[in-house]
């Protein structure tokens, strides 16, 4: 399926030409050669794989997740009340089951782990809490492309009006349930196939009292050397069921200035115009063409800043430690359905319960991101140390980079400085170096790589050589 990426220019310069006709003079405004446009394409058995999500998978997880009546960081955890049902440790001891059951049905291709550590004493932490983020591997098949990561998350606490209680009902469906089940649906579906790359599916804890988890996660990967190439943060994708609500549209969040920059490297973005160029942004757009050729029934609306007014979430963590990460989040929030205790006022039901989420929205937002996930981890690696020649002026562009891991081509991309979205490609074979007769003053260009089978890497903006 072929999507339409950026029309507007060529329909203006269209319509410019068509007004110098009407008034009878030639301006000479030279129609630019119609490039391809920026699409991904469809693998079939991707496709086939990702279907396999459904509503009533996803109602399951989420109904789970909310019978153990509360998921507060600061909730139970003792063996008593695994077993009686109750509290963050018997969601966590759950999901830990959910990831092992589907190894199970792909022969062990998973494997399941946790991230477990003791929190300090915080602002939201009054003493000592043993968190654990639940988390599945699964493996890339080629020794080499397997150092290449893709992550999926959603976080599986919860809470109430008052963040430090620990024993109240605080059920989460929405935030963040919903996203945990995008992560248990990817990991269901996605383990029936073998990738190049791997992907991990994961569920951290603490969001609600700093981040915690996704903190610590992130910087054991850090420190691990990790090479994820990309985060896709699910929190509220339950598409809460109020009016106003656009259950065939989720928002991604993604960073500008990379907040891992240091001061050179913001010296750089400024002098370049790469402001909308950060790895995150990139990824974002990446989401975009994947749901140009899969057509999962929910369009992202990318939203070029890191979060909304006065929140946070688990991504930034792993934008803080340098890894590019977006956030997935409802068209519409209801604030009246995150963080409060079940109560009704004047006749205002409040809090997250099952009955505000829409399960075939957050079936078709599971979806989106398995698709994406399954896109990355079958692409080649993106090209590394991709440049632009500056050695003469001149209104040419030649590029060279390095040759990628899988690659049986390259592609570059361009648009236009103000466009949000790639608007051309060219084909340049396989080969590490190009010239195109269009200034590298005028577009922002990057540079992707190809397989046999047509799966793009992530696109990389050069940086200039002397
Ligand atoms: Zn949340």
């Amino acid at each position: 399926m072929k999507k339409t990426l950026g029309p507007t220019r060529c329909l203006a310069a269209a319509a410019s030409a068509m007004t110098a006709t009407l008034v009878g003079i030639t301006l000479g405004l030279a129609q630019p050669a119609r490039a391809a446009e920026v699409t991904q394409t469809a693998d079939p058995a991707i496709a086939a794989a990702v279907r396999n999500i459904t509503a009533a998978h996803v109602q399951a997880d989420i109904d789970k997740l909310v019978s153990f009546g509360t998921r507060s960081t600061l909730s139970a955890q003792d063996p008593a009340s695994i077993a009686a049902g109750r509290g963050i440790g018997a969601a966590r001891e759950w999901l830990k089951s959910q990831f092992e059951a589907y190894s199970k049905e792909c022969g062990g291709c998973l494997e399941v782990k946790t991230d477990e550590f003791v929190q300090p004493v915080g602002p939201r932490i009054p003493q000592p809490t043993t968190l654990t983020n639940v988390y599945a591997v699964l493996k890339g098949k080629d020794p080499e492309a397997a150092q290449r990561v893709v992550l999926v998350t959603g976080h599986y606490d919860s809470r109430r009006t008052d963040v430090l209680d620990p024993t109240g009902d605080a059920p989460g469906a929405n935030d963040d349930a919903s996203g945990a089940a995008v992560s248990l649906e990817s990991a269901r579906a996605l383990s029936k196939l073998k990738f190049r790359a791997t992907i991990i599916f994961l569920t951290v804890a603490g969001e609600e009292q700093g981040l915690n988890g996704s903190k610590h996660f992130a910087q054991m990967a850090k420190q691990a050397g990790w090479n994820i190439e990309a985060v896709l943060n699910d929190d509220i994708v339950g598409g809460d069921k109020s009016p106003g609500q656009d259950a065939k549209i989720v928002r991604v969040f993604s960073e500008g200035l990379p907040s891992a920059a240091d001061e050179k490297q913001l010296r750089q973005i400024r002098g370049l115009g790469g402001e909308s160029d950060s790895t995150s942004r990139e990824v974002a757009r990446y989401i975009t063409e994947v749901g140009g050729a899969y057509s999962p029934g929910v369009k992202p609306l990318l939203v070029f800043s890191l979060d909304r007014y006065l929140r946070g979430g688990d991504h930034s963590a792993f934008n803080d430690q340098g890894y590019a990460a977006v956030r997935f989040t409802e068209y519409r929030e209801n604030f009246n359905h995150q963080h409060q205790d079940l109560r009704t006022e004047n006749g205002v039901e409040y809090g997250d319960t099952l009955k505000f989420v829409d399960f075939d929205y957050v079936a078709r937002v599971a979806r989106l991101n398995a698709l994406t996930l399954a896109a990355l981890a079958s692409a080649p690696a993106p090209p590394a140390a991709v440049k632009v020649i500056t050695t003469n002026l001149d209104n040419n562009t030649t590029l060279t980079w390095g040759a990628s891991d899988g690659a049986s081509g390259y592609e570059v991309v361009w648009r236009d400085t103000s466009a949000p979205n790639w608007e051309h490609v060219k084909s340049v074979g396989d080969t590490t170096t190009t010239t195109l007769d269009i200034s590298k003053d005028n577009v922002i260009f990057a540079v992707r790589a190809v397989d046999k089978a047509g799966h793009r890497s992530l696109p990389v903006v050069p940086v200039p050589e002397r």
